[in-house]
């Protein structure tokens, strides 16, 4: 029997954390500084690429579709982006014609310079502000929802860049995590939820923004803080640093699946350990959904901190019993389910000496489709595995995402359109259970949900979210977040 599973795309079914950012002002050497951060942040996005630098006189841009290493692996590459200041961006979703157009960062040319920007996040008014900016006489370039804050800073009318925009950032609605470079220093900011997040660190006398704290440790930064939700940092360059927080102290909404999911391991997300958050999630669950199981087994590789965690916490021995090849090229993401299929690739193997006759407890940290984990649990089933139990290491993912992650429509989600036993016939396991949303909230180091005043983000287990979305309310295609501009927008 064949135990190899040519259909097994895993990254097809899972959230797609949409993009990532890295700036860095005041190096010698800032946009290869800025291909190393980014090559740290790939995994937030592998389809495109996209450096800026600033010379003192002049912009240079350089992007291109796929990887970091595909795009700026040369020294002919970097060379052709001078300055002590440059930021960039990796994202998903900018396949099709108009693809490079929608690669970050921005540049637009404003009455006072200059302006490029690198952002991550998406903005939930943001068809609403587009179509009333277009009203006005503006010429969109991109499809991307970033283009829209670019034209609200070029027709703010305060005096400064800092006030322009903070002025545009004002009328915007939704998540950001934002990076501008102009002709006097670098502009780093988060909404005011925080809902995504950002960094800051010091390479030597350089100032530097990130995404994820991993992108510090593999330039050489030290981590200073993270930049607070909703504030502004400026950096001129003479490495003077002000902070500025506009928009007031709002009850910050950080995202939870940052916790679960999207931020590597190895970075420090809300001042925690992500590693030490997901090893904790499998703690709780091992309390909430114990498993009379002889083996606990990690869905690799996110799945491994939570079943190292659920392995301690129920004295079951953690084995590998699901073997990830590495060196199979990802598949490129692809916008139908009938085209998943087609370009899945083999990536998973059961272990099956170590299955064959046990039951064991699979550990996934979420289900999106489900397709994939019913597609795994059929796996350990032909390797032998007598009894297939499933622990998940977030609560039903039943909700759309508006913030900048790639969500399948509600109606794709498995459980948007079922409960948990419907679910566990789907996946054909012989139990499933999620961890809850208060074991989830205990894992990251609070008591619980405060559901009068929630700590984090959750509205894609909670269907609580933190914001306005007006271009839902409106009907404005909203499926298409801004952010995804695959065709989707006319
Ligand atoms: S809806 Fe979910 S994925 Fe989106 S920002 Fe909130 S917690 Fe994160």
């Amino acid at each position: 029997m064949n135990l190899t599973h040519p259909w097994l795309d895993q990254d097809g079914d899972k959230l797609r954390e949409e993009c990532g950012v890295f700036g860095v002002i005041g190096a010698s050497e800032a946009a290869a500084a800025c291909a190393l951060g980014l090559h740290a942040l790939q995994h937030r996005g592998q389809e495109a690429v996209g450096i800026t630098s600033f010379d003192g006189a002049e912009f240079y841009t350089r992007r291109g579709l796929g990887h970091v290493a595909d795009n700026f692996s040369t020294g002919e590459s970097i060379a052709e982006l001078p300055g002590t200041m440059a930021a960039g961006h990796v994202r998903y979703s900018t396949t099709g014609g108009a693809g490079l157009r929608n690669v970050q960062p921005l540049y637009a040319d404003l009455a006072d310079g200059g302006l490029a920007v690198a952002h991550n996040g998406n903005i939930s008014n943001a068809h609403h502000l587009r179509a009333q900016l277009v009203q006005k006489g503006a010429i969109f370039q991109s499809t991307s929802d970033t283009e829209v804050i670019i034209h609200l800073v070029a027709t703010s009318r305060y005096p400064t860049l800092l006030d322009k925009i903070v002025d545009a950032l004002r009328l915007v609605e939704g998540a950001f995590s934002l990076i501008f470079v102009s002709p006097r220093g670098m502009i780093a900011c988060r909404d005011p939820l925080g809902i995504r997040p950002l960094v800051m660190g010091r390479l030597g006398d350089a100032v530097v923004f990130a995404s994820e704290t991993v992108a510090l440790d593999v330039v050489g930064a030290d981590f200073e803080r993270q930049i607070e939700p909703g504030e502004l940092v400026q950096v001129d360059f003479d490495g003077r640093i002000s902070s500025h927080r506009p928009f007031g102290q709002p009850h910050p909404r950080p995202c939870i699946f940052e916790h679960v999911y999207f931020s590597r391991p190895d970075s420090i997300f809300n001042d925690r350990s992500v590693y030490e958050s997901r090893k904790q999630i499998g703690v709780e669950l091992a309390k909430e959904a114990p498993c009379d199981a002889e083996l606990v087994i990690p869905v690799p590789d996110s799945g491994v901190p939570a079943a190292i965690g659920y392995s301690q916490q129920s004295g079951i021995p953690f084995e590998l019993g699901i073997i990830r090849s590495h060196y199979v090229g990802r598949t490129f993401i692809q916008p139908s389910d009938g085209a998943r299929h087609a370009g899945v690739k083999r990536k998973h193997n059961a272990n099956r000496k170590l299955v064959e006759g046990k039951s064991i407890v699979l550990i996934d940290d979420s289900i999106v489709r489900g397709t994939t984990s019913m597609k795994i649990v059929q796996m350990m089933r032909d390797a032998g595995a007598k009894e297939v139990h499933f622990r998940v290491a977030s609560p039903p993912t039943g909700h759309g995402c508006y913030y900048g992650v790639d969500t399948p429509e509600r109606s794709k989600l498995l459980a948007g359109r079922m409960d948990v036993d419907a679910m566990r016939e789907f996946i054909q396991a012989d139990s499933l259970s999620f961890v809850s949303i208060d074991g989830l909230y205990r894992a990251v180091g609070l008591v619980g949900r405060n559901n009068a005043q929630p700590q984090y983000c959750d509205a894609c287990f909670t269907g609580d979210y933190p914001t306005r979305l007006t271009d839902l309310s409106e009907r404005r295609q909203a499926e298409a977040q801004l952010s995804f501009p695959v065709n989707k927008v006319a």
